[in-house]
Parts: C-alpha cells; structure tokens; sequence
C-alpha cells in the first residue's frame, strides 16, 4: 500500500476560502439576509435572544439585527439556567454552519425560506419525541472504525466527519466523528476488510462530506480502491457541490479522471432552489468526466413535502444531468422531528408525482431501517 501523500505547500484554494468564510452566527446570517425582526415568529426571537445570551457570557456586547450590538443586559427576555443549558449542549453538538454560496440562494428578507429553513436551529430541536433517538439506523457500533457493512455487496467508509453545512435533519447529526477518524493504520484496516469479503463490489465514500477531504487523501483512497479487483463501483455522497460549487476544480476533476472503477456522485438536494447556475455548469463538467449523477432528497415538513416542490426538483434535476434516485423519509433522529411527514402524506404526494411525471423523474420512495439489508421501499398502494 502506497501511504497517504504528505499535505503539499498550501495553495489556499477557492472552496476552501468559502468553508472557512461560512456564517456561524445567527445575526449575521439573518443581517445577510435582510431579515427583519417584526418577520420572525416571536417564539423564535426568544430562543435568538437565549442564544445570544448564553453565547457571550464573557462578552456584555451582542450582535443583534440590523448589525447593531447590544448590551445583552438589556435584552428584555432572560433565559432560564435550564434553557441555557439545554442550548449550549445542542450548540455545541451541532452547531450552525451555513456556506454563503448557499445563503446566496435563500430569498432575502424571506424567513420562511426553505433553503433557510433546513439549516437554521430551531425551538423545536429540543422537543423529545418517543422514536426519536440520537443514532436511529444503529450505526454507531461497527467492527471496524470508520467502516460500516449494512449491505452485503456494499461497504461505506466514513472518509471524513464533518459537513460545509449542517443541515438540522441530519441522521448523523450525534455521530461520533471524533472517534471515527481516519489514520493510516484504520485504513489499513478498512482496505483489508475489503480485500477479504469478495461479496463486496461497491465502496461508498460518505461522512460528514467525504468531499471536505483534500483531493490528495481522495486521489490516494480512490487509488487503493482501484487496486482491489472486486471493486467495481465508486460511490461518493456529497452535498458540498450543491452549497459550494467550487469544490468542483481542476485537482478534483484529476482525481475523478484518475479513478479506474465506475464513479457515481449522488448528490443530496431537496429543493429546486438550490440548483445554482454554477452548480450546473460544475454537473456538465464531471458528466463529461464520465461521473453518473444521482441525487437523494429527505422527505421535510416545511420544506419539500409538496408535490409541486418535488415536480419541479425533478425537472430541474434532470435539466442539471442529474437524475433523481430516492426520497427518502426522515430518519428518527432526536432533535429533527419537527421534519417529519408521515407515511400516508408521503404516498399522497408520490401519487401526485406519478400523475404529472414521467416515470423516470419519480424518485423512489424508501425508508432506512436499522438492522436491514437494503433501504425499504414504501409501499404507494398505488392502483
Ligand atoms: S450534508 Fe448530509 S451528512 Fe452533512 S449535515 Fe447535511 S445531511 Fe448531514
């Protein structure tokens, strides 16, 4: 085995500048976006204040709208201890994180934006609900660290914890990352593990974002990958081309040609609105680089859980090269049920898509089971 190439002398490249420019404070998001206070739900505007007290307990001056700061003894809400307590923990396991390109496609001024909306921490993320557990498809005890084997003929490696965005729905939002990551000896581990199950022929590089990893970890991983003569298929499940598309360059599109196996992307997008005009152009250049591309969307309360959304993502999906692969329901993960919709909506709105799409924009309905050797179709009762 070849090692991991050394980090060469840091050229600080596009996308990298924008992950590391990407809005971590609520105020700021929502100044970027011309939000108006009066335009937020009054039950939000406490939990913002909570936020922002809890948050500078060393600092007496807060952000507040309109890029205006604030003694936060002033603020006329004070959160109780509890709150605080509860807020600083759910802070700090999940934190917001927000790419400009991506906010870039939010409406301004528009607080029910549901590009918005899918990443902006909400009051709700602190409702228990019975079913909802931190790791609901029961991935967090595999034999080998960084490697999980629901599938027989399909293994995923978990290249790198952490995402450009955090998205509040996410299945993995209680992932373990820290004590998943990767060195050469576990990946040592992992390749072996390939080696030796011959049923294996289709490795998905997943997260986080396998694509926050550089392209010379990528070029290497993908490298040993096409060494392994039952491997046949690449797999790589990203969202970061959707929220910075210029992660899409030059050195990723050397690595994409280097790769002997079939490379599928699939993409993860749930809205038409965040297919940018930079992101299509970013698909052209890897379909003409040989990449197959597929998206999966989640099922969001709020956000896409309407046939006319969904219509219109297949639409443009397909106008980006892109062809619609699953939609799945919301993984019972704590903090996210305010996402969910539930089986019978969902069949609603697959009929409907049947009725005004071709077959081949319908994206399959599924649900991930723990314990499952595929995804679970649902059943439609269609007639
Ligand atoms: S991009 Fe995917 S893995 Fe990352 S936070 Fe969003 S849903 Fe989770």
């Amino acid at each position: 085995m070849q090692i991991i190439p050394k980090k060469t002398a840091s050229v600080e490249t596009h996308w990298k500048k924008e992950l590391a420019n990407t809005f971590n404070d609520l105020y700021e998001l929502l100044n970027f976006l011309q939000i108006k206070e009066k335009n937020i739900p009054l039950a939000y505007r406490q939990r913002i204040e909570c936020l922002a007290a809890e948050s500078d307990s060393e600092n007496n001056n807060i952000h507040t709208f309109n890029g205006k700061t604030q003694n936060k003894n002033t603020i006329n809400i004070q959160p109780s201890q509890s709150i605080i307590n509860k807020h600083n923990g759910a802070r700090k396991l999940f934190p917001m994180r927000v790419p400009r390109p991506f906010a870039a496609l939010m409406e301004k001024g528009n607080w029910h934006d549901p590009l918005l909306q899918q990443v902006i921490p909400q009051n709700a993320e602190f409702e228990e609900r019975v079913g909802f557990v931190s790791d609901p498809l029961e991935e967090q005890n595999g034999s080998v660290e960084g490697l999980i084997h629901k599938y027989k003929s399909r293994v995923l490696i978990v290249v790198k914890g952490g995402c450009a965005v955090n998205c509040r729905y996410c299945f993995r939002r209680h992932f373990p990352y820290q004590s998943n990551q990767l060195n050469k000896k576990k990946y040592e581990q992992i390749l072996d593990y390939i080696r030796n199950d011959t049923h294996i022929n289709e490795v998905i590089l997943s997260g986080g974002d396998p694509l926050m990893a550089k392209d010379e970890h990528l070029s290497w991983l993908i490298h040993e990958l096409n060494q392994i003569n039952n491997i046949k298929r690449i797999r790589v499940h990203t969202r970061l081309p959707v929220v910075i598309p210029s992660r899409i360059n030059d050195e990723f599109i050397s690595v994409v040609s280097s790769c002997s196996s079939k490379l599928i992307m699939v993409l993860h997008i749930n809205h038409p609105n965040e297919i940018s005009d930079e992101l299509k152009s970013k698909m052209d250049w890897l379909k003409q680089n040989n990449v197959t591309l597929l998206n999966q969307s989640v099922l969001l309360a709020g956000i896409n859980n309407n046939a006319n959304v969904l219509s219109e993502l297949s639409e443009a999906l397909f106008a980006t090269n892109i062809l619609p692969y699953y939609l799945h329901l919301l993984d019972p993960v704590k903090g996210a049920s305010h996402f969910d919709v539930n089986k019978n909506d969902a069949r609603q709105i697959m009929s409907e898509l049947y009725n005004t799409l071709p077959g081949f924009l319908v994206p399959k309905l599924v649900q991930e089971l723990p314990n499952r050797k595929s995804k679970t179709p649902i059943d439609l009762g269609l007639e």
